[in-house]
């Protein structure tokens, strides 16, 4: 995986009174064992996939308690992991990316809420929205109000976050409904410290084993007839039980404030921006501490009709700070206001905005334009509005200054294996001219940005053959699939190749084989040459398509960009129809090798071992300055400088320090057949003495010609 938590898996280890200090996700996990959680699952996705990092790696510990931890293959089988909760009384949680991982686990979920369970199941989500999103932006609620699963979003703080956590599980309990949990990117990321309890061991786990199965019981099949009896239980049972307990328990929390005529009511995991915001304002100090009141929502569905009465019962009106669309709370507040025939007037949508993130600049907005509207007695509305004016008004002023900043789209790792794949498609494109690419979710979707800019779709996960289905019988060229190794497990094996060797598809997919989940720090997976536990799981993508009935395939060293042009020439060429065409593009992520080689290399050198570095560059004379190199490639350590020769104007490529000698330059320059600008170079640390005795004949020979030589070290 992508980093070692060795450190941090100590602190899961921390006892009664300890005093934890980590990051949210971390904290989140600590309170799994806290809670006594019997088994935990999931996908990894940001920005959760820590907290599966943080069990795989505190294996022992979970041992010792026995719990039992599966990474699974995608978040359906993690939902489904969540069956055990459905009849026995054991406690387990489930995590994944949202709203995309919830997407793909909705059919499970569904299975779940209808019967209910009889053990805590929680769900975290990593509430992928906002500026840093790399999912569509969609809101998980929608799943909790339509399959009755309560949806908690915790005040940012761990304090909070852990107490919710435990709670979760006994809500969930008493109501016999999963719970899920929304954890945005900075409740994930954000440190602080709590106070831990002892790990509590599950009642039952693989330590102490359950005996025997349950007694049958035919309503806890999600099945009919019992579906409709269930769906009374969500409305009549389960819901009344949810909302008692969150009362009972104080779940939600209100903030008292001077300004009581007016107030905000907040999703939890906004409370600190709502605050902060505040604070700029002069209406809250430095401790949170705030002169408007504020109901913190830290369960957002279901709301409790009876606390939004009593917030709402004395005031003129009230702010609801709810991100996304659409603005669910806002319209179940205004639904419950006038049951009860409340005027307080329901403000949200309007003064802040509809879609998009609740950043500091738009809180302090929202807030400032609330308070002109609503003028609390006693509060200097002008004066708030010129301190909100003074707190966004630099940007447009530096904006102005600096001018247009040019995009830095992300791209791929220096080095890359699958940037080559992408230069042999464009070379190949040259000659056959362009085609319908389907792209898929992974590192390879940074070729949708330039200098590819390739990619005519995303679908989903591992969907990318699926969705070239009925693109290539209406095109006169073969569409060609991309799929990653992850994706090709996580759903591509069964929704694309399965069904297009069922309907006898006639498209290209060319697998990224590079051996980890990359683009989510590098987990393990069941193709990969290693596993948490030691040994390959032993399965092998190009045996599972052969198994399947795939007849052509080809397997090509992803740098190799003349035979990878080659190959998808053959694909898009052959007289073979109604075939799947498989290209396995075969070249282990160069960030694992990198840290990998690096460790190895660190080491070799503390012993004095000789180690070799590869590098390439570029004759400053010999570049004609035309940067096809870097069209056909984007490696971030292939720029251009200024030209040293005073008679030539235009810059000349230049291969930057950072470069780790994939060899894509001089691929690239041979396939394209580029100017031979480029040169390879190896950088020997600790020579052998015969290196270094011709390293100093080199020398001496090219000084008495006039030159200079770099010296080995
Ligand atoms: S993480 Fe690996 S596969 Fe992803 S862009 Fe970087 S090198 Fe490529
Ligand atoms: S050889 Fe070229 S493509 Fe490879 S890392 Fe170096 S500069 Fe980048």
């Amino acid at each position: 995986m992508e980093r070692s938590f060795k450190r941090e898996v100590e602190a899961l280890r921390l006892g009664a009174g300890e005093v934890f200090r980590g990051e949210g996700i971390l904290a989140v996990t600590k309170a799994l064992l806290q809670a006594g959680v019997s088994y935990v699952g999931g996908y990894q996705g940001a920005p959760v996939s820590h907290l599966l990092d943080f069990m795989v790696e505190a294996e022992d510990l979970l041992g010792d308690l026995g719990v039992h931890v599966e990474t699974c293959t995608n978040e359906a089988s993690a939902a489904a992991m969540l069956g055990a909760s459905i009849n026995y009384p054991l406690r387990g949680a489930v995590t994944w990316k949202s709203i995309v991982g919830t997407n793909v686990a909705a059919d499970a979920l569904s299975n779940l809420a209808s019967p209910g369970v009889l053990g805590g199941a929680l769900i975290i989500l990593g509430e992928d929205y906002g500026e840093g999103a790399s999912v569509i932006q969609e809101r998980s609620y929608a799943y909790a109000m339509k399959s009755s699963m309560w949806l908690v979003d915790p005040r940012p703080d761990l304090p909070t976050i852990v107490t919710m956590v435990e709670k979760a599980f006994e809500l969930s309990e008493a109501s016999h409904a999963p719970v899920m949990m929304e954890l945005r990117i900075r409740a994930c990321h954000v440190t602080g410290e709590f106070v831990a309890k002892n790990n509590r061991r599950p009642a039952y786990s693989s330590r102490n084993r359950i005996e025997g199965p349950p007694r049958f019981e035919y309503a806890r099949l999600a099945h009919p007839p019992v579906i409709f009896t269930q769906e009374r239980l969500k409305v009549e049972d389960r819901l009344p039980a949810a909302r008692a307990f969150i009362r009972e328990q104080k779940l939600n929390e209100v903030l008292p404030g001077l300004y009581d005529e007016v107030g905000i009511i907040v999703m939890g995991g906004l409370t600190t921006s709502v605050l902060r915001a505040l604070k700029r304002l002069e209406l809250a100090d430095i401790f949170g501490e705030s002169l408007i009141p504020i109901y913190v929502l830290n369960v957002v569905y279901p709301l409790v009709p009876e606390e939004v009465r009593l917030f709402c019962a004395n005031k003129r009106a009230v702010l609801v700070v709810e991100e996304g669309s659409p603005d669910y709370i806002e319209q179940q507040i205004n639904v419950e206001l006038r049951r009860a025939d409340i005027r307080t007037k329901v403000f949200g949508k309007g003064p802040l905005p509809a879609t998009g993130e609740y950043t500091s600049e738009v809180m302090i907005k929202g807030l400032a334009a609330f308070v002109a509207e609503t003028r609390p007695i006693g509060l200097d509305v002008t004066a708030v509005s010129g301190m909100a004016l003074a707190a966004v008004d630099h940007k447009s002023a530096a904006a102005k200054t600096v001018g247009e900043l040019p995009m830095r789209p992300p791209t791929f790792c220096t080095g890359c294996p699958e940037r080559p794949v992408f230069s042999a498609i464009k070379l190949a494109q040259r000659e056959l001219g362009p085609t319908h690419i389907s792209a898929d979710i992974g590192c390879h979707a940074f070729a949708t940005f330039a200098p590819f800019s390739m990619g005519n779709s995303i679908l989903g996960y591992g969907m990318s053959l699926a969705s070239a289905a009925a693109v290539g019988p209406n095109l006169d060229r073969r569409p060609i699939a991309v799929m990653g190794d992850g994706g090709f497990w996580h759903n591509g094996l069964i929704t694309g190749v399965t069904s297009n060797l069922f309907n006898k598809g006639d498209g290209i997919l060319i697998v990224m084989q590079n051996g980890y989940t990359s683009a989510t720090g590098q987990q393990y997976m069941p193709s990969s040459k290693a596993s948490r536990q030691g040994a390959a799981p032993g399965m092998d993508i190009e045996q599972t398509l052969r198994s399947l009935g795939v007849k052509w395939l080809r397997k090509v060293r992803s740098y190799s960009v003349g035979t990878m042009a080659k190959t998808l020439k053959e694909a898009m060429r052959t007289a073979e129809r109604g075939l799947l065409k498989v290209i396995i593009a075969d070249g282990e992520c160069q960030l694992a090798r990198q840290r990998r080689v690096r460790a190895d290399d660190a080491a070799r050198l503390a012993r004095g071992a000789r180690v070799v570095r590869t590098r390439f560059g570029v004759d400053d004379e010999v570049c004609t300055g035309d940067h096809s190199c870097i069209r056909l490639s984007g490696c971030p350590s292939l720029t251009v400088k200024p030209n040293p020769d005073p008679l030539r104007t235009d810059p000349v490529a230049t291969v930057i320090e950072s470069c780790v000698g994939c060899g894509l330059c001089g691929e690239v320059a041979h396939a394209a057949v580029l100017c031979p600008s480029f040169y390879r170079a190896e950088l020997v640390r600790n020579p052998h003495i015969w290196e270094r005795l011709m390293d100093r004949l080199r020398r001496f020979v090219i000084g008495r010609l006039g030159g200079r030589a770099e010296a080995i070290s």
